[in-house]
């Protein structure tokens, strides 16, 4: 990234606790920024897609196309830098690693990625590209558009003792699989329509031998919701029904309820601009307004938890693949079609030039 940005006129600067790089475009007013947002890690997967161009490290894969996304922001950041005196404001670039639950954003944040131009940036926007959705299809949506997970962990811990005489033990074992039972009814039957929200138990663990009754057990659920509130309320649920079943059965157990991501939730007037800019670069016919949010996550969240902002999806599928057979992200023969590059890098951009504009309208109003 770097070598790529090395002969361009922009401020360069790179982060102390990851491999970050921030980019500052000076346009002609200081009084405003804006940010641009591209991730750039591999997962640990290997890559089996025989491209010419396919990952040279063993066990390491661009499967979700950030790669693609970081391209996209060098090019954009060729455009901005050849029309810097058009630009109301400043832009800056935000190269991030560790997206793959490596909490990159966080710290990004952390040493001043929004404040990096002089000004704290109005408005943050990043493009995510699908595997398994049409190349230059775009979609987006205000409100929620990824959801928020967290993790429930459980203790239960009981009195170990010999498989033939269960009345002198207390099975853990027993209450922690009534747990996974009564955990998803709950979720099941307690959460209303109107309130999205998947408690999914992933993980069980108990026992050694076969006459042994154990001492403890443990259940992990990974947890979706798409506000604060239905998280909250799952986790009180949670907390409530292990508390309850572990009284039921005589043993005692411990919760611990890790919220690890926030939902991404985009603002409705850069999702509006968004939209704008994306049929005119794009297509009328290209573009959606998504019906609803999608279950993965997303660290951009934490981005748009400080500044209004939007996440903008991209298809990438290559032509020659039916929709029903293209690999999703992360899948060991993911592909994704290059052709994509060029309008995504002009979408950031024009994005970029459009909400400063749009900010400067509002600062000269407000005088
Ligand atoms: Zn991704």
């Amino acid at each position: 990234v770097l070598a790529a940005l090395e002969h361009l006129p922009l401020e360069l600067t790179v982060g102390d606790g990851l491999s970050s790089v921030v980019a500052v475009i000076r346009g002609n007013s200081r009084e405003r920024s804006v940010l641009l947002r591209a991730d750039m890690d591999a997962l640990p997967v290997q890559e089996q897609t025989g491209l010419d161009f396919a990952s040279e490290r063993p066990g390491y894969m661009h499967g979700c196309g950030h790669d693609l996304h970081t391209s996209m922001l060098v090019g954009a950041a060729e455009l901005l830098c050849a029309s810097r005196d058009d630009l109301d404001g400043d832009v800056v670039l935000m190269f991030q690693p560790g997206e793959e639950g490596w909490e990159g954003a966080r710290v990004m944040l952390g040493e001043g990625v929004l404040d990096a131009s002089g000004t704290r940036v109005s408005a943050a926007y990043a493009l995510h590209a699908f595997s398994n959705e049409a190349a230059g299809r775009v979609w987006t949506m205000a409100g929620p558009i990824l959801s928020a997970s967290s993790e429930l962990n459980v203790l239960v811990t009981g009195r170990g003792g010999h498989a033939s005489a269960p009345h002198l033990a207390q099975d853990p074992l027993a209450a922690a699989a009534a747990m996974v039972m009564e955990l998803q009814h709950a979720a099941a039957r307690e959460l209303g329509p109107e309130k999205e929200g998947v408690v999914s138990v992933t993980r069980f663990s108990a026992g050694e031998r076969v006459n042994i009754i154990p001492a403890h057990a443990r259940l992990w659920a990974d947890i979706r919701t798409l506000s604060p509130e239905v998280d909250a309320h799952i986790e009180r649920m949670s907390r409530r029904v292990v508390d309850g079943v572990a009284a039921a059965h005589g043993v005692v157990a411990t919760v611990d309820y890790l919220r690890k991501r926030p939902a991404t939730v985009n603002t409705a007037a850069e999702t509006d601009l968004a939209l704008v800019v994306a049929r005119e670069v794009f297509g009328n016919e290209s573009v959606s307004v998504a019906g609803r949010a999608m279950a993965g996550s997303e660290d951009f969240s934490r981005v748009l938890q400080e500044v209004p902002g939007c996440f903008v999806c991209v298809g990438a599928r290559p032509a020659s693949l039916p929709p029903d057979e293209a690999p999703y992200n992360h899948s060991p023969m993911a592909v994704f079609e290059d052709s994509i590059l060029e309008p995504s890098a002009r979408l950031f951009a024009t994005l970029a030039h459009r909400q400063l504009k749009a900010a400067s309208r509002r600062s000269d109003r407000e005088l």
